[in-house]
């Protein structure tokens, strides 16, 4: 296989407050941004083969989107440029509370206007894993590119990870959002939720249910809820628990579970085999990986940026071995 990891999705710039000016004014900082390309880019510093399929508009900020990606050692030959919209933007505002609340530019943005025909195949056939979120999803015809390039890439044996990301600001409205969630759903072996994208999904406010819920009502081999500082939760049909995170000073949580994802498809890559056939201790040491990720992607501010190597991983799991609990 030429690629370990292909993904489709949204491809963005993230502007993100960074101060006042002289004069007063708010100033923002120009990021890449969008979750699957996060994903992709953690498993690139973990040293895998990666490559991006999506759009950008052919302008100033699209080029510098070429440019991210090809710094993060991200095969950009699937990545396309069109006239027709601007490059997606989003920005960041802070309130006088320190909560943060998106604006997305993307009526239309350039990231939906993705078609099937323009996704190379050849990137689909040749990948061990294929990731997708739900992002690329909320509108034609980049809704049509995602679930049929999904298809495809499954057929042609890659095994499919899923990341439905809620933004309710993306969406037509609640029903809209979790109908296309579960079309999504339908088409994955590996998810990871939130906690609150579970209880949107499947209305259980409880743990083991709604998960179990999710497992049965769509073929899923595996399911990861992400519980911020406390850790992941698993479950497959079989073995389920929760590994808990490792203690560190949180100062900025963006990218962290996009940093969990792409080192959790790592181990999935590693083990090379079904994971519906590892052991319960193979799941707990994965998790644990993952976790330690996430947890160094929230040490530092960015998501790119704020990746973890394997190294730091590695370093952060040696200092508090004892500190797991299973
Ligand atoms: P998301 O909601 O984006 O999926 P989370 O904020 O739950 O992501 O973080 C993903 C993972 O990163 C968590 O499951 C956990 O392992 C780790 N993590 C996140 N925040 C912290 C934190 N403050 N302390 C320790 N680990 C964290």
């Amino acid at each position: 296989m030429k690629y370990d990891v292909v993904a489709l999705g949204e491809l963005l710039i993230d502007f993100t407050p960074a101060g006042v000016s002289p004069a007063g004014n708010p100033l923002f900082e120009r990021n890449a941004g969008g979750a699957t390309v996060n994903v992709l880019a953690a498993l690139s510093r973990l040293g895998k083969k990666t490559a991006f399929i999506g759009k950008v508009g052919e302008d100033p900020f699209g080029h510098y989107l070429r440019a991210a990606l090809i710094a993060e050692r991200i095969d950009d030959s699937g990545l396309i440029h069109t006239k027709a919209a601007h490059t997606t933007m989003a920005f960041v505002h802070l309130d006088e509370h320190g909560e943060r609340s998106f604006h997305f530019c993307r009526q239309p943005g350039a990231d939906i206007a993705l078609a099937y025909d323009e996704v190379d195949q050849e990137l689909l056939c040749n990948t061990r894993l294929f990731h997708f979120g739900s992002i690329s999803m909320t509108s034609e015809p980049a809704y049509s590119a995602t679930v049929q390039a999904v298809r495809f890439a499954k057929s042609q044996g890659a095994l499919i990870t899923y990341d439905p990301n809620w933004r309710p600001a993306l969406w037509k409205d609640d029903a809209h959002s979790r109908k296309t969630m579960e079309e999504g759903l339908r088409l994955a072996d590996v998810v990871k939720v939130s906690q609150e994208e579970l209880f949107f999904l499947t209305g259980s406010q409880l743990l083991p249910e709604g998960v179990t819920q999710l497992l049965q009502s769509f073929s899923l081999n595996l399911v990861l809820v992400t519980l911020g500082a406390e850790g992941t939760y698993y479950s497959t049909l079989r073995l389920s628990g929760q590994v808990n995170s490792y203690p560190v000073s949180a100062i900025d949580t963006t990218g962290a579970g996009d940093g969990f994802m792409g080192a959790f498809m790592y181990q999935l890559l590693e083990m090379d085999k079904p994971v519906t056939e590892w052991e319960q201790a193979e799941l707990e040491n994965a998790v644990a990986f993952a976790n330690a990720a996430g947890a160094l992607a929230a040490t530092r501010k960015g998501a790119i940026s704020s990746l973890a190597t394997l190294e730091r991983i590695e370093k952060l799991q040696s200092m508090s071995e004892d500190k797991h609990i299973h």
